[in-house]
C-alpha cells in the first residue's frame, strides 16, 4: 500500500510522515530530500542550476539513496545535514523546477516505493508519481503558522528572512503543488501532530485488506 502525503513547506509533512511510517511499520520515502540532495552536488561541483540536461544526467549518474537510519547519501557523502541549510531551502525549487530533473526523480522514486507499504512524502506523489495511491492526504496550514514550524527547524534565520524565502518557495513550487482530485486535504493549523497522524491512520486502516 502506498499513502501519498503532500503539500507546502511547513505544513506538517515530514513530522506527520515519519510518525505515520512508524506506526503502521512502513518504509517512509521523503523525496524533498532527494531534490535537496542533488541541489547540494549540483552546487558543490559548480554546476548552472539552469541547465536541465546536465542536471537530468547528473541526477541519472548520482542516484541519491537512504540507509537505515533515514541518512541521505549522494556521490558517496553522507548529506543529511546539509540538505537543510537555507541556501538549498532557496534554491531546490529552482532544480526542482525542470522537467527533465523531475523525470528522472519520478522514477527513481517509483522505484523506491514499488515494494510493500510506504508512506511518500513530497509535492506531486498524489497526483503524478503514485496517481493510484491507496490513500492521498494534501496537508495545509497558515502562511503564519507554516512561517513559525519552520523557524523552528531553522533557528539560524531571522524570523523576516524565513516568511520572505517561504514566500517566494511556494510561489515557486506552486505549478506543480495541486491536491489530486482524490485527496483527503486536512488543515493542520491548529491541530497536534498526534491528531493528524490518527485521522490518517484510520483512513489507512479503511483501506487495508482485511
Ligand atoms: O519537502 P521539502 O521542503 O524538503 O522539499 C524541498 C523542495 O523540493 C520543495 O520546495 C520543492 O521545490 C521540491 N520538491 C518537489 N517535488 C517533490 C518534493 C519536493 O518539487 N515531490
Amino acid at each position: 500500500m502506498i499513502v501519498a502525503i503532500d503539500g507546502p513547506a511547513g505544513a506538517g509533512k515530514s513530522t506527520v510522515a515519519r510518525r505515520l511510517a512508524e506506526r503502521l511499520d512502513f518504509r517512509y520515502l521523503d523525496t524533498g530530500a532527494m531534490y535537496r540532495a542533488l541541489t547540494w552536488l549540483a552546487m558543490n561541483r559548480g554546476f548552472p542550476l539552469d541547465r536541465a540536461d546536465e542536471l537530468a544526467r547528473l541526477a541519472m549518474e548520482y542516484p541519491v539513496t537512504f540507509d537505515d537510519r533515514e541518512r541521505v547519501w549522494i556521490a558517496g557523502t553522507d548529506v543529511t545535514a546539509s540538505i537543510r541549510q537555507a541556501r538549498i531551502d532557496r534554491l531546490v525549487p529552482v532544480v526542482a523546477a525542470h522537467p527533465a530533473v523531475r523525470e528522472v526523480m519520478r522514477e527513481r522514486q517509483r522505484q523506491l516505493g514499488a515494494d510493500g507499504n510506504v508512506v511518500i512524502e513530497g509535492r506531486d506523489i498524489g497526483t503524478v508519481v503514485a496517481p493510484n495511491a491507496e490513500v492521498k492526504v494534501y496537508l495545509n496550514a497558515d502562511a503564519g503558522v507554516r512561517a513559525r514550524r519552520r523557524q523552528a527547524e531553522r533557528p539560524d534565520i531571522g524570523g523576516d528572512a524565513l516568511v520572505t524565502d517561504l514566500r517566494r518557495r511556494d510561489e515557486r513550487d506552486a505549478p506543480r503543488l495541486r491536491a489530486a482530485e482524490d485527496a483527503v486535504q486536512i488543515d493542520t493549523t491548529s491541530l497536534q501532530v498526534e491528531d493528524v497522524v490518527d485521522r490518517i491512520e484510520h483512513l489507512v486502516r479503511e483501506r487495508q485488506p482485511a
